[in-house]
């Protein structure tokens, strides 16, 4: 059950009937919509809900009850139907913000890993001169062998975040465990969640409970469902409302590509749910010679925007030079996809 709350609603009008519903024996967690708030009622289902409402019903403040369906109540169309999604941050003492919506496509792009101060330079170099505003580069890597480049930690986070402020770009990165978070917090702008922790809860708690925005990755063998399950863990916590999904290819029998680019889960999951939906083609095809067909075809698919990797050599690359692209293909692509993105109403930033 959520709550939907007047837009006028006073704190003291919203603390009273959270303190109703609470006296019930139920859980409730704030939820901020745009200009108003919702209270998620937790643990009001079948009977117990009609008696709930019947309660609250005539309370001051209180706009709408609305029962959803779905499990996934807050990420559900259901619950809103479409959504801005603005990440503002300080970069270096200035306002750097990028907003989700129906007439922009966000780019983010950078290596696969920090590896040096020198390539982050470049690649931050790069991305501002083309307007990019989302620098990638990954601090803590899940690699499959124990043997392979693990990443630069902290150390990574710095060269990253430096050179993000030198030219105010927003930073995103990886988190893999809890232990990680609060130290990836204190230098990135968006914690990505990768394909093999989409189910890790533990996790997905603890991004939802921090205030940053999250860009969670769809695991490679798990369904829609699933993905949209796992959103919901990190926007029932407390407050929490930026999470931006994406799809990076699933695992299938073909082995043409690195996954298989899951393309037909852009329109279905734009019928589920007003989040955001962005297409990483790196990881989806494994090869840089597919990532720029990858991207127009998800433009057209109505993609909410991109994490493309690209290095500034990627044959010296530590993890990922295969699918890394050059900074010329890079570019190349950034103007293509520009006017593709033109061409559907839509403004690639
Ligand atoms: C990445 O983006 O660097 C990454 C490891 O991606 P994925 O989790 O999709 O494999
Ligand atoms: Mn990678």
């Amino acid at each position: 059950m959520m709550i939907v709350m007047e837009h006028g609603a006073s704190q003291q009008m919203v603390d009273k009937i959270a303190a109703i519903v609470q006296s019930n024996g139920f859980t409730t967690r704030m939820v901020p919509m745009e200009e108003q708030v919702a209270i998620n009622v937790l643990g009001a289902d079948g009977n117990r809900s009609s008696v709930l409402e019947t309660v609250i019903g005539g309370e001051d403040g209180v706009q709408d009850i609305r029962m959803v369906s779905d499990k996934y109540r807050i990420a559900s169309k259901k619950f809103i139907e479409d959504r801005t999604l603005t990440i503002e941050r300080n970069v270096h003492g200035a306002k750097v913000s990028v907003t989700f919506n129906d007439k922009n496509t966000v780019m983010m792009a950078g290596p696969c890993a920090v590896e040096s101060e020198d390539q982050m330079q470049r690649t931050a170099a790069l991305l501002s001169s083309l307007g990019v505003r989302v620098m990638r580069g990954g601090a803590y890597k899940p690699r499959s062998s124990p043997y392979d480049f693990q990443g630069l930690g902290e150390e990574g986070l710095k060269m990253a975040r430096a050179a993000a402020d030198q030219y105010g770009l927003l930073y995103i990165t990886e988190v893999l465990d809890v232990a990680d978070l609060e130290t990836a917090a204190r230098y990135a702008d968006i914690l990505q969640i990768g394909t093999r922790n989409m189910q890790n809860y533990k996790l997905l708690e603890a991004v939802g409970k921090s205030d940053m925005p999250v860009l969670l990755k769809r695991g490679f063998n798990a369904t829609l469902d699933e993905l949209l399950l796992s959103a919901e863990y990190i926007l029932c916590q407390q407050n929490h409302h930026q999470v931006v999904l994406c799809l990076r290819g699933i695992r299938t029998f073909e082995n043409e590509t690195r996954n298989t680019v899951d393309l037909g889960a852009l329109p279905i999951l734009k019928q589920r749910t007003w989040l955001p939906v962005v297409l990483d083609p790196s990881h989806a095809s494994g090869r840089r010679s597919l990532v720029k067909p990858f991207t127009q075809m998800a433009i057209a698919g109505g993609a909410d925007g991109f994490l493309i990797e690209m290095h500034p050599y990627p044959e010296q690359a530590r993890c990922d030079g295969a699918q890394s692209m050059r900074f010329r293909e890079f570019g190349d692509l950034y103007d293509e996809a520009s006017a593709l993105c033109r061409y559907v109403g839509r403004q690639l930033i």
